[in-house]
């Protein structure tokens, strides 16, 4: 085996207790399709290559559940015996922190016990950001896509808040073990509420790079629901499967062109995109969100987007977009169906949307509440020809797939 230039450990937080998702047990310790939360978690870790070790910070009562949690790894010598945790997360991580200095890694990954669904680019990306020698810390985070309120205790909104800069901050948050060590050391005692607020509090200079919308934090019982639905979907292998329920599966197709009037920006699929035009329409006009809601409610048998949202009711003017496809995956709900896959296709000749694709799924699965492998965003050109050729306006077509029940 070639010897990594880089020493990375991964330290896996699991010593919660985490009784919010229900069922009695810790949630790491939850059966997550054939084995635990933790077990995939671990597993995330020990089929990277750059990962030298992990070392799993657990509770003290907690040692016979992870001794069966973690028995498939138990003739992997990368993974270290557990360590025990202390009464808040910070004392966990600082605790285990200090039971690696022995070994001396040079990068640490510290990781929660309860996101099993890290990837494998995730882990290459944050590692790589350590090429600058500068960096001391990296967080993986996601950007805030919905438009975020303050309310008081009432649930009076106060204030839009600006979501420019706004990140939800995800892990494994990754940093130089020395600093970190030195920085939980210093601050022991204050209660902070991540490693990166640690890393910030001691000076360390952190950075954020793009996190993945599908690493997610089991907490909910109806985070493990969604999970399990999930697993099925994909995952054929599991065993403890139960009988799916009668579903029949239906496709609806949907279509849209908005024309381009003066302005500096479009909106499409949720997200604004510079550009010497604007789309002209009664809502902001995004018309990858109408082709969606369209695909959606098609699929429904449940007429179009004009039926829902009339363009006389001076309601909508200007209204985003975002509330008509989250309408169209409501009705989806409330019929008890589930929506399964949305595929959507921009034509135009500009603005270019390559630059944009990535941000715009992850917008499309974030207002449908969808993973981002079941949303595909695509865009083509018409050859200069037609409307869209002489860019006089965007066309956007889409298909949406949903199941319900039979
Ligand atoms: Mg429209």
């Amino acid at each position: 085996m070639v010897k990594p230039m880089v020493k990375s450990v991964a330290l896996i937080v699991a010593a919660g207790r985490g009784h919010r998702a229900g069922g009695g047990l810790p949630k790491q310790y939850r059966q997550l399709g054939d084995r635990s939360v933790l077990a995939h978690t671990v597993q995330r870790f020990l089929d990277h290559k750059a990962i030298a070790s992990v070392r799993i910070v657990i509770h003290g009562d907690d040692e016979a559940l992870y001794r069966d949690a973690v028995a498939a790894f138990k003739d992997d010598s990368r993974l270290l015996s557990p360590v025990h945790g202390g009464a808040e997360r910070q004392d966990s991580v600082r605790l285990g922190l200090e039971s690696l200095i022995a070994l001396s890694p040079d990068l640490i990954l510290i990781h929660d016990g309860a996101r099993p669904f890290l990837s494998a680019h995730q882990i290459s990306a944050l590692i790589a950001a350590f090429d600058d020698e500068n960096v001391a810390g990296v967080l993986p985070g996601v950007a805030i896509v919905d438009t975020v309120k303050r309310a008081d205790d009432d649930g009076r909104i106060k204030e839009t808040v600006d979501r420019q800069g706004l990140w939800r901050a995800q892990t494994p948050q990754c940093f130089r073990y020395d600093a970190i060590l030195k920085a939980h050391t210093a601050v022991s005692g204050q209660a902070l509420t991540d490693d990166i607020a640690v890393a910030e509090a001691q000076g360390l200079n952190v950075r954020i790079i793009e996190g993945d919308p599908d690493n997610i934090k089991l907490t909910t019982q109806a985070d493990f629901d969604q999970t399990e639905r999930h697993l099925m979907e994909t995952n054929s292998t599991s065993q403890s499967r139960e009988p799916l329920p009668s579903f029949v599966s239906k496709t609806g197709m949907g279509f849209d062109v908005h024309g381009f009037e003066p302005g500096d920006f479009v909106t499409l699929c949720g997200i604004e995109i510079p550009h010497d035009k604007r789309l002209a329409g009664h809502s902001d006009a995004d018309v990858g969100l109408h082709a969606l809601t369209d695909a959606i409610l098609g699929a429904l048998g449940a007429g179009d987007i004009g039926d829902h949202f009339p363009p006389t009711d001076e309601k909508w003017r200007g209204a985003p977009s975002n509330i008509f496809a989250e309408h169209a995956a409501k009705l989806v709900h409330e019929a008890q169906g589930q929506l399964v896959h949305v595929d959507l296709t921009l034509i135009c000749e500009r603005p270019k949307i390559k630059p944009h694709r990535e941000a715009m799924r992850a917008s499309v699965a974030k207002i449908l509440e969808l993973p981002l492998s079941s949303v595909s965003v695509k865009a083509t050109t018409t050859e200069k020809l037609g409307f869209t050729g002489r860019q006089e306006g965007i066309a956007a077509q889409a298909i949406a797939t949903i199941e319900l029940p039979r």
